[in-house]
């Protein structure tokens, strides 16, 4: 048993924290946003690996996830449904990798139909929140500015800090992807629908308990997280072509969020500082949708 300082309450490093003080470590989590105020609360979410470089790691962190996800949805408190729904394919090169983490997915002339989990991010991260703390792990609001200021303090440090990873470990592959979304009244809608490849733009549908999930937007380099209402005027074109049920609802919501886009997930021990320092950043559109696979992947790292 060591003491791990965790950087980061966004879903990654909730998800890291609760996965070491499981594995028995005594770990602190210090982050300068709460997690509902980070982009872990701008995603819809459903698990599902967009805008993230694909690779064996990423599909196997994915199904670890989605096993963990799919146990969790037995407990309507943790916001976590499985959902059925629609990723649409318009590519005959598309990448269908994922579909290995899926049971329940059927290929189709339109793309391919199938089951995963619907996290609720207002919900889920307050439940992730509190199971952090009721394992006596303490999250503190602290703003890192030098690894050095972290490291006296404790046996290793865990950077998981999504975009705030880049400042920290002084990584120039980290990059924003920034992405909108309007939250409209839900006219009883279920499944979901995806559609990357639309010729007017990202398209995707996520109705949850209270409202529909309408996007969105992959801007490469754009840091800027107010909404536009030029964008949402588009997304709710692009949306209300698709499902014609969505046409007339109010808008209950909206918000744009920053993914903490890399070239690779960066999931390993850091080279070149006095204590151990491990990297957990730069999930792209597909935080949500690792997190359980990469912070197991974490734990088995600060053990060995
Ligand atoms: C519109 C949109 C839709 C999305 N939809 C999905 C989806 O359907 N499924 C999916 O899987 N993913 C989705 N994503 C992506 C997902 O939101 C991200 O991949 C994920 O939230 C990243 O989590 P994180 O914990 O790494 O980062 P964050 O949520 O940004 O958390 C970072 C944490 O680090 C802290 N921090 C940063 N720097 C410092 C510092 N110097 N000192 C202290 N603390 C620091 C922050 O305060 C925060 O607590 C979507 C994203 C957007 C924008």
């Amino acid at each position: 048993m060591s003491s791990v300082t965790v950087i980061g309450a966004g879903v990654v490093g909730l998800s890291v924290a609760h996965e070491l003080a499981g594995s028995g470590h005594r770990v602190r989590v210090l982050a300068d946003r709460p997690a509902t105020a980070s982009v872990s609360a701008v995603a819809a979410a459903i698990w599902f690996p967009h805008d993230v470089q694909r690779s064996a790691a990423v599909v196997d962190s994915s199904a670890v996830a989605y096993r963990r996800f799919r146990e969790l949805a037995a407990d309507p408190a943790t916001g976590v449904h499985m959902r059925t729904g629609m990723v649409h394919v318009r590519r005959p090169d598309a990448d269908l990798s994922w579909t290995r983490a899926v049971p329940d997915h059927e290929i189709t002339p339109e793309g391919v139909r199938c089951t995963v989990p619907l996290i609720e991010t207002g919900v889920y991260l307050s439940w992730l929140r509190d199971a952090v703390l009721a394992q006596g792990t303490p999250i503190r609001t602290h703003r890192v500015t030098s690894l050095g200021d972290v490291l006296p303090d404790t046996d290793a440090v865990v950077v998981a800090a999504g975009i705030g990873s880049a400042a920290l470990l002084g990584d120039d592959e980290v990059y924003p992807i920034r992405g909108q979304v309007v939250r409209l009244a839900n006219p009883g809608l279920t499944d979901w629908l995806t559609d990357e490849d639309n010729p007017d733009g990202l398209t995707y549908v996520v109705p949850r308990r209270d409202d529909v999930v309408c996007g969105g937007t992959g801007e490469v380099g754009d840091w800027n997280e107010v909404p536009d209402p030029r964008i949402e005027a588009a997304i709710l074109r692009r949306v209300r072509a698709l499902v014609p049920a969505l046409e007339g609802q109010p808008v209950l919501s909206r918000a744009a969020g920053l993914r903490p886009a890399r070239s690779t997930v960066r999931v390993e021990r850091v080279p070149g500082h006095p204590g151990p320092v491990f990297a957990c950043y730069g999930h792209g559109g597909a935080g949500v949708t690792l997190s359980w696979g990469d912070a197991a992947r974490i734990a088995a790292l600060v053990v060995s």
